[in-house]
């Protein structure tokens, strides 16, 4: 991959880096506050304010995973294997790298694996 396009998409995978972990220190913040009042309620509000946490961590959870998959690719870059699919090893293509570019798979890989798992 071109040096250029390589820095590029790491610029890319560091601010998204940044934005998930600020997201995620705000919702481990807004979790804790909603815990905090649960206390002090009644029942009725206490199942509210649990179905909000379990929505905020959740959603922390897919974010978490996001994280993950980030960090990989920020590995690859260093590696010089980013943009290889992890699977088949061919190229991914830029379109789906320039949507998703901490993917760690070619779409044919993607599409085999969610089948596989659905
Ligand atoms: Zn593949």
């Amino acid at each position: 991959m071109d040096k250029k396009l390589k820095k590029e998409y790491k610029k890319q995978l560091v601010e998204k880096k940044q934005e998930i972990t600020k997201k995620l220190s705000e919702f481990f913040h807004e979790s804790q506050t909603i815990v905090e009042i649960g206390i002090t309620q009644d029942e009725g509000d206490k199942a509210e304010s649990s179905y909000t946490k379990e929505f905020l961590l959740s959603l922390s959870d897919s974010e978490r995973k996001k994280l993950q998959l980030i960090e990989e690719a920020l590995q690859r870059i260093k590696e010089s294997s980013y943009g290889k699919c992890q699977m088949c090893g061919k190229d991914i293509g830029m379109k789906r790298l320039n949507v998703v570019p901490w993917t760690s798979y070619c779409i044919h890989c993607q599409e085999k694996a969610e089948e596989e798992s659905s």
